[in-house]
Order: structure tokens, then sequence, then C-alpha cells
């Protein structure tokens, strides 16, 4: 049998899996990320238990900031991560050391959006964008079936809502942007709790969350017009923040998009394969990498 491999590196944990040749999951682990050295050593272990060749190709959904600029000779290493051990860390060149198959590296988030957009809430679609919501924000863009640049929408100008007086976290941005206001240390920090899950659904502090991601959706909707907006992340674990965000649309909005006949509730949706998006979209790099060799 013919397999893709497919690597979820992300900051806490790694998930290594393959898949058959349509991208469906095989067998998959999972475990903690440690030092370059001792993660690595896991995941050759794990793809050691696969015949060399019969992996066809192997896609790599990764922490970043990374390299993915392809003429860059530092392209698929790990730059200036808070991870000191994983600083300049040349992940892609490792692997292509140990495999002589086609390798495919992207960041997670653009991962997690292909992952969706072939499986999940955006199949059926040409175009979205998926938003992660977590300890930071950051935004996976989808034009055409192709991922766009690495972007950076997760730092989006972002205006105040009307009684928030937190001064932002954003080191660069203060409370002039989006991670700055609305990611989930922010809302910590903001509202002195441990976990943003400690806030009632009625508590202020999701209203102006939903004030805030429903900024950015209109941003994106007015420059890329995505058929899709996907907000996943842990924050979007709220259940009732999804209809407070396509309300605030709407206001803020004020008539222009629905004139457009969109459908909100098709329009911003959540993630329907989250738990596996990021493993299946490394799937889908392998698979690209696999028809373009
Ligand atoms: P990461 O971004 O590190 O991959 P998460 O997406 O789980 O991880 O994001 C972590 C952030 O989301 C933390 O600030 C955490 O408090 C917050 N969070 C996690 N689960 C929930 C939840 N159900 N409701 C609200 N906030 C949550
Ligand atoms: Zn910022």
């Amino acid at each position: 049998m013919k397999y893709y491999g497919g690597i979820e590196a992300g900051g806490t944990k790694f998930i290594c899996g393959v898949s058959d040749l349509e991208c469906n999951i095989i067998e998959k682990v999972s475990f903690p990320t440690t030092t370059p050295e001792e993660t690595m050593n896991h995941v050759l272990g794990f793809f050691s238990r696969f015949a060399k060749e019969d992996i066809v190709a192997i896609g790599i959904a990764c922490f970043g900031p990374i390299v993915v600029d392809k003429s860059s000779p530092l392209h698929g290493t790990i730059t200036s991560t808070p991870k000191l051990a994983w600083q300049n860390f040349p992940l892609l060149s490792f692997m292509q050391t140990h495999f002589l198959c086609p390798i495919e590296i992207n960041t997670d988030v653009n991962g997690s959006a292909t992952g969706e957009f072939c499986f999940g809430a955006g199949r059926n679609t040409k175009d979205l964008v998926y938003f992660t919501v977590g300890t930071g924000i950051g935004a996976g863009i989808i034009i055409n079936g192709k991922i766009a640049k690495a972007s950076e929408v997760g730092h989006i100008p972002t205006k105040k809502h009307p009684r928030d007086t937190y001064e932002g976290k954003c080191p660069f941005h203060k409370d002039f942007c989006l991670e700055g206001l609305a990611a989930g240390p922010s809302i910590e920090e903001r509202w002195n709790v441990k976990s943003a899950r400690e806030l009632e659904a009625t508590h202020l502090a999701w209203e102006m969350e939903a004030y805030y991601l429903a900024q950015a959706v209109l941003s994106i909707h007015l420059t890329l017009s995505p058929d899709k907006v996907i907000l996943g992340g842990g924050v979007m674990g709220q259940p009732h923040l999804l209809p407070m965000v396509r309300k605030f649309f709407k206001t803020l909005d004020n008539g222009y998009f629905v004139s457009r006949e969109k459908n909100i509730d098709d329009f911003i949706v959540t993630p329907e394969i989250e738990e596996v998006s990021g493993l299946i979209g490394s799937f889908c790099f392998a698979r690209d990498a696999h028809k373009n060799k």
C-alpha cells in the first residue's frame, strides 16, 4: 500500500500520521514538542514503521514563523520562535536528509485552512479564510484553491470597543491590533481570569470579542470577498460567540453585504474537522508534492 505522510508540527504537540492516497487517515500518533532532537526522533520512529518506498510524499504543517519561500536557501527553516530550542531549526532539510520522497512544508494555519478547504467546512468553495483564535490569532488564506502567501492578518488594525479600556497585548501594535485585543491571553489579562472559559456567556467580554472578530471578518470580506470565513481555535469553543460575531458583522456592515445576497450563516462558520484539520492539511500538502513531482 502507498501512503502520504503528514506532520502537524505544533508548538505544544506534534501529530504524525499516514493516510491513503485519498488523504483518509490510516494511523496517527501525537507527542509533546520538546527539543528538536527528541521530537524529531519520535517523528523518525513513527515513520520507520512504514517501508520508505511506500511513503510517496510527506506534508508538514509547522508552527512559525517558518520560511515558506521556496527560492530562499532557508526554505523550511523555523526562524524567530520564542521556543528557543527550535530557533533556526531547518525542519525541511532535516526531513530531506532522511527521506527521498517529495516533501512540502507550509504554516500550521495554512495546514488547517487546507484541511478545512478540502475535507471540512470549506469543501465546495473556491476560496476561504481560516482564522485561529487561540494563544495568538493567525489566518490562512486560500484563493481559487491555492494558498495565498503566509499572511499576518492576525495583527490587522482593529477599532476598540467603546467600553474597552485594556491597553492591548501586542508588543508591536498595542491596542490597535486584532491579536492584541482578541486572542485568548488578552481576554484573560483584561478580565483577570486564568482562562477565558471562566467568563459567563453574558459577560461583556464576549460582546467585545465578537465586535473585534466581526471587524476582522468584515475587513477580509471587503478585501478578498471569500466564499467562507471559518473561525476556529480555543476561544471559539464558546458556542454563543459565533452568532454574536454574525450579529456584529451585520451591524458594522450596515446592509452592504446583505445586498450581495450572501447568507451570513453560510459565510461565517466554525470548523468541521478542527481536531484533525492540520494533519489532513499536511496530507493535502503531500498530495500536491506528489502530483507536482
Ligand atoms: P493554541 O492557540 O495554543 O494552539 P488554543 O487554540 O486552545 O491553543 O488556544 C488557547 C487559548 O484559548 C487560551 O487563551 C485559552 O484560555 C483559550 N480557550 C481554550 N478553550 C477555550 C474555551 N472553551 N472557551 C474560551 N477560551 C478558551
Ligand atoms: Zn499586533
